[in-house]
């Protein structure tokens, strides 16, 4: 057999007539053989890659991603949601579990949930329609503004990642002269509600917004605006100046941190005292504004006058009320008239009365000790009313006396070096007003003129 083969090897070199060198010739033709087929072999292999490779171009994959956008309506449910967008029973089930875990299942009205899918488009050669392969890759629950909580499918199943939206902080001024509402003024101006709101509840220690602005009062704000990388207003943030000139008066203020420490920022006016008095004008927390909010020509909610020795505020039932200042419950409980009433004590010549609560706060009795803008009860029908709202007496000496004539002593009054530094901050706000002129915008991290924040 051995013979055989090396026969068969050495065969073709039979002119070779010695055996040795007829072997060395055979095996290197058996190795050049070897070689060849090796080649051929990554030759063949070469052509079937590059024809497959041709075959894959012919059908062209394209991975694009589409988003589709729910705003949550009343009735709606998580897994009717996840039902409408024709999510898998297997998904819905992971996707139920990890937002219960993240407080997403409990929908908030007006508040979106946004479905980021990737579609594979497979565009086959002599084929008009590509095919369409749509996954989901992840759902992102609107939580407020700037916060957004992702839950993201990979190959492992679910996670979560909570999001901020990239915001601009910018500079802006509103101005507006005060026509019938001033609630529609100042929204006409580009103020959101949530930036009147916060106007109303920073004047709260001064301005009685319910009665004190009239038509043709001017009233301008200087804020925080914060916008979406493509322009879109997010909302308002913190309000750094404001002036309201009404019926002859000027309530000029400046958020002033005389520490010049964030913690230390409150309002001052143009004399260096602190807005914050003895008394606040507005004892409640303005949680929701209408249209109907403020003055009216005819008054549903009455001032104060011979025949009602106090002042109205409209609210809604469940309005916080505050403490108009420091003190102590005097009297808690149901006066005919008055129905559910706090009075209390502020000093011995001063104290405060607020009726027609739905209910007290929690815990709040006679001889507690109250600090100013702490909540004690709520607004109510309770007694003799016809609507929800707020009566609110100032006593002097045991005579009531009108709210809007209490003289406040500032909590804090700025003088001698801090007097200064404050008038240099004034100057400064001055200039930044004139740049903000004809509704310039500032990019906060520019601004030069003023250390605000
Ligand atoms: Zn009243």
């Amino acid at each position: 057999m051995i013979n055989t083969i090396k026969n068969i090897i050495t065969w073709p070199f039979g002119f070779v007539s010695d055996y040795s060198l007829k072997k060395f010739f055979g095996v290197t033709a058996l190795l050049l053989l070897a070689i060849s087929l090796l080649t051929l072999n990554l030759y063949i292999n070469n052509i079937s890659f590059s024809f497959l490779t041709q075959k894959l171009s012919a059908e062209e994959e394209i991975s694009e991603s589409t988003t589709s956008t729910v705003t949550i309506e009343k009735g709606d449910t998580l897994s009717n949601i996840l039902k409408r967008e024709k999510i898998t029973i297997e998904d819905i089930q992971k996707i139920t579990k990890i937002a219960e875990s993240e407080n997403l299942t409990l929908l908030k009205i007006g508040k979106t949930i946004t479905f980021e899918y990737s579609i594979n488009l497979l565009e086959k050669e002599g084929e008009e329609l590509a095919t369409e392969q749509k996954a989901l890759n992840m759902i992102s629950f609107e939580v407020d503004n700037i916060k957004s909580i992702d839950i993201i499918k990979s190959e492992n199943g679910f996670s979560t990642e909570v999001r901020s939206v990239p915001l601009t902080k910018l500079i802006t001024k509103y101005e507006t002269i005060v026509d019938s509402n001033v609630i529609s003024s100042l929204k006409k101006a580009g103020l959101s509600s949530n930036s009147i709101i916060s106007l109303i509840n920073t004047y709260s220690h001064q301005i009685d917004f319910q009665r004190q602005i009239h038509p043709g009062d001017k009233i301008t704000v200087i804020t925080e605006k914060f916008v979406t990388s493509d322009s879109k207003l997010s909302h308002h943030g913190e309000i750094i100046y404001s002036s309201i000139q009404s019926q002859g008066n000027d309530y000029t203020i400046y958020r002033y941190s005389p520490t010049g420490q964030k913690e230390g920022y409150e309002f001052f006016s143009e004399e260096g005292k602190s807005t914050k008095g003895t008394l606040l004008k507005t004892p409640i927390k303005v949680v929701r504004i209408s249209s109907s909010f403020g003055y009216r020509d005819k008054h549903p909610v009455h001032g104060y006058g011979a025949m009602h020795e106090g002042v109205d505020f409209a609210a809604p039932t469940g309005t916080p009320i505050y403490s108009a200042g420091n003190g102590i419950v005097e009297f808690i409980g149901w006066a005919s008239g008055y129905g559910r009433i706090v009075v209390i004590k502020h000093n011995n010549s001063l104290s405060t009365a607020y009726a027609h609560a739905s209910k007290f706060a929690n815990g709040l009795k006679k001889g507690s000790n109250v600090k100013q803008g702490d909540t004690i009860a709520f607004v109510g029908t309770s007694g003799n009313v016809t609507g929800a709202h707020l009566h609110y007496e100032v006593r002097e000496n045991g005579k009531k006396i009108n709210p809007a004539n209490f003289k406040s002593t500032p909590s804090v009054q700025l003088t001698g070096v801090g007097l200064n530094k404050f008038n240099k901050f004034k100057n400064q706000i001055s200039r930044l007003k004139s740049k903000l002129d004809g509704n310039i915008e500032i990019v906060a991290s520019d601004l030069k003129e003023v250390d605000l924040f």
